[in-house]
């Protein structure tokens, strides 16, 4: 299956075709239709399985459509364990967004606290970031989730094993659950946590192998 196959705004469908990904993953075939369908989410994914563009794009995809620019408040959360996985979700967020105007902050644990302080008050419409950090952010109120419309977890397993259970939670709970549609992904699938995480967190969700 081809990118423009999936109803993606054009500004997307150009950005990936500059990457020059010719077919879809597998998990980019079955995640991106869900998730613009309204889904929630959990997905199996393994690193290098393309798992990154299967909830970015439909992530950008919403917010084109909702014309978000002009709304205050982020619109998309993406959390990962690590550092170092944030930075990679961030850079790959860059390349596909290139052709639209929304503004996209990384928000990351061991970095200066008032710095990101600034950062969030300018209004991003994105945040990816580590669960900590951001937690501690919205705790002291230097920015709200009432207008959050999707919540990514990627690597949910790590996040858990690393225990953000409670940093998630918050983030998760601080969202109008009317609007609020949740991706969960995840490397391993018989992990308890993450299932008994998406039986309390996720509203009917699509399972996707
Ligand atoms: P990920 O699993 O999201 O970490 O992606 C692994 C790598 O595969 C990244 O460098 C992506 O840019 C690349 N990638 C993502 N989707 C595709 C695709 N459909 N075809 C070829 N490469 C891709």
């Amino acid at each position: 299956m081809q990118f423009d196959q999936f109803n993606l705004d054009n500004r997307l469908v150009k950005a990936i075709d500059h990457l020059g990904f010719e077919k879809a993953s597998d998990i980019q075939q079955q995640a991106i239709p869900a998730a613009m369908a309204g889904h929630d989410l959990i997905a199996s994914s393994k690193t290098g399985s393309g798992k990154t563009l299967a909830f970015l794009l439909p992530a950008l995809h919403r917010l084109i459509r909702q014309r978000a620019l002009a709304k205050r408040d982020p619109r998309v959360v993406i959390l990962t364990p690590t550092r170092e996985l944030a930075k990679q979700v961030f850079g790959q967020l860059r390349l596909v967004s290139a052709g639209t105007q929304f503004k996209s902050v990384l928000i990351l644990g061991g970095e200066n606290f008032n710095d990101q302080v600034k950062v969030l008050s300018r209004d991003p419409h994105i945040i990816v970031a580590t669960p900590g950090r951001l937690a501690d952010h919205l705790d002291q109120g230097h920015f709200y989730l009432h207008g959050l419309e999707l919540l990514i977890l990627d690597e949910a397993d790590r996040m858990l094993d690393l225990g953000f259970a409670d940093q998630l939670k918050r983030i998760h709970q601080a969202a109008d659950h009317r609007k609020r549609q949740t991706l969960m992904f995840s490397a391993t699938m018989d992990h308890q946590q993450v299932e008994d995480f998406a039986l309390d967190l996720l509203n009917k969700p699509k399972r996707i192998a």
